[in-house]
C-alpha cells in the first residue's frame, strides 16, 4: 500500500525515532514548542507532542479527539500509547 499523505516531513526527520513521530502529524507554533497544531484538522492546543498522541488516537485525555486523522495514523499512535502504558509517560 502507498501511504502518501503529501505532508512535509522533511523538517522533522530523525533525532530520536519513536518520540518524534508525533511531529510528522503536528507542528509547533513559533510562539512556543508546547503550542502545537494538528496537520490534519488544524486544531491548536498546548501540551506538546505527548498530547498529540491523545489527540490523534482520540482518547479525550486533556485534548479533543481529531476528526480528520486517517485510520492508518490512528493505529500507529494506538500502538505507541499501548507500549508506553507499560513503561512510563514521555518526559518532556
Ligand atoms: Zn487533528
Amino acid at each position: 500500500m502507498n501511504f502518501c499523505y503529501n505532508l512535509n516531513f522533511s523538517k522533522w526527520v530523525n533525532k530520536k525515532k519513536d518520540s518524534n513521530i508525533p511531529w510528522k502529524y503536528c507542528e509547533s507554533l513559533p510562539t512556543n514548542i508546547l503550542h502545537v497544531k494538528c496537520k490534519f484538522c488544524s486544531h491548536v492546543w498546548w501540551g506538546g507532542k505527548v498530547r498529540t498522541k491523545h489527540h490523534l488516537v482520540g482518547t479525550k485525555k486533556d485534548v479533543i479527539p481529531c476528526r480528520s486523522v486517517p485510520d492508518e495514523v490512528k493505529e500507529i499512535f494506538l500502538k505507541l500509547l499501548k507500549s508506553k502504558e507499560r513503561k512510563k509517560e514521555d518526559k518532556i
